[in-house]
């Protein structure tokens, strides 16, 4: 018995599934229907079981039980990724994906989560050639649209957003919303300045610091192998770097008096007196550019680990930061707040980073870069970096922490 193809469709993609076709009183749920109502009730490994069950009956190499169950496999991946269990949706997209290589719609959503993950240009070549095979899907141009947005190509996103509107008048919500955005997106940038290296650009609004544009590309250039060297990992997406005068940084960013520069997926940089602040920039540069790192390595990365290593890539002495939290209580980092960014009290914020400082080069000094690069690829099983620590390197994380509070 073949099964009919499943209106199985990708919450991230579509937003919301299909609705389903009510079963008349008079004839059972076809297994199509039966699988819909599971996916529909949240029961995600029901779903998956009883399609296994299907399949295992089917005739080998009957294409639509592969298909289903690769559709109900990449249901789950997704709510396993969003609960946290990035382990579990790998095994099941991988599974997905070797059922049904050539779905779009299995292809589209790996492309989104190589994305997700800061994998844009891997992601984008997949949809490129899914679009020559599939040139009707709008399924793969609103995935396009946003490779190219990340990829800072607004125009680029925009004519994929009226192709898939084109394609599909049921989400005209949608993308009309999304090219008013990206309309209005492209007409404010319009008068800026930018400039392009390889997979690095520069832009800003006042072009009174296009002229350093060329100097900060060879410090991100920099900060880029700095990165790679040490921690291992270089981006595989575009970065971009927006600049800003110091006072149009604050205003623009809502940022406190002592942030040097930011990191919200792109890089905000102050470059105000660019010679004479040179090296303060290429340290911000380096920061910044480890944060990226880091964002692409895991989303699961606790601000002291994220901003120790940020600060031991950027150069900054541990010396000064063992002073500043010199003859205090050594305050444990699990006890630091999740966030940073709303504490006003400069000298708090000043102690959280030495103490993740001093914490995080312990680590790096006692096991390397390479298992400390490991510890992160190890958080998406979502327990915690105490566990992640001790399982790639077999040394209690609260060891480390010890000597480096009876150090001090
Ligand atoms: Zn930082």
């Amino acid at each position: 018995m073949k099964v009919l193809i499943a209106l199985v469709l990708i919450a991230a993609i579509v937003g919301a599934a299909g609705s389903l076709q009510q079963t008349p009183e008079s004839r059972p749920a076809t297994p199509v229907e039966r699988a819909e109502a599971l996916l529909k009730d949240g029961k995600f490994d029901e779903a998956v079981e009883f399609l296994r069950e299907i399949k295992a009956k089917a005739p080998v190499g009957d294409s639509f039980a592969d298909l289903n169950l690769a559709r109900t496999l990449l249901r789950r991946a997704q709510s396993r990724r969003q609960a946290g269990d990035d382990g579990g949706a790998y095994a099941d997209a991988t599974e997905s994906m070797a059922l049904a290589p050539t779905d779009v719609i299995v292809r589209v959503q790996t492309a989104a989560w190589w994305r997700e993950d800061g994998e844009t240009f891997r992601a984008m070549r997949e949809i490129e050639r899914v679009l020559e095979r599939a040139p009707s899907s709008w399924e793969a141009f609103e995935e396009l649209a946003r490779c190219r947005q990340d990829d800072d190509d607004l125009p680029g996103a925009l004519e994929c957003v009226v192709s898939a509107r084109k394609l599909n008048p049921a989400r005209r919500t949608v993308h009309e919303s999304w090219e008013a955005k990206l309309r209005k997106d492209i007409g404010l940038e319009e008068s800026w300045f930018r400039v392009s290296r390889g997979s690095f650009t520069v832009k800003g609004e006042d072009k009174a610091f296009g002229g350093v544009a060329e100097a900060v590309l060879d410090l991100l250039d920099a900060a880029a192998q700095h990165c790679g060297a040490t921690l291992g990992h270089v981006a595989g997406r575009r970065v971009v770097v927006v600049v800003y005068g110091r006072e149009t940084f604050r205003d623009a960013t809502g940022a406190h008096g002592w942030t040097g520069g930011l990191f919200d997926g792109r890089i905000r940089l102050p470059v105000a007196e660019f010679s004479a602040n040179r090296d303060a920039i290429a340290r911000t540069l380096r920061h910044e550019y480890t944060h990226l790192a880091i964002q692409d390595l895991t989303r699961r990365c606790p601000v002291w680990l994220n901003e120790g290593l940020a600060q031991i890539l950027e150069g900054r002495q541990v010396s000064d930061s063992r002073l500043r939290v010199a003859g205090k209580p050594w305050r444990r980092v699990e006890s630091m707040p999740a966030s940073w960014v709303s504490i006003v009290d400069a000298d708090e914020v000043g102690r959280l980073y030495a103490g993740a400082h001093v914490m995080t080069d312990a680590m790096v000094r006692r096991v390397g870069f390479g298992a400390v690069r490991a510890t992160l690829v190890a958080l998406k099983d979502g327990k915690g970096v105490a566990t992640a620590f001790e399982k790639v390197t077999g040394i209690p994380l609260s060891e480390i922490e010890d000597s480096v509070a009876g150090e001090r």
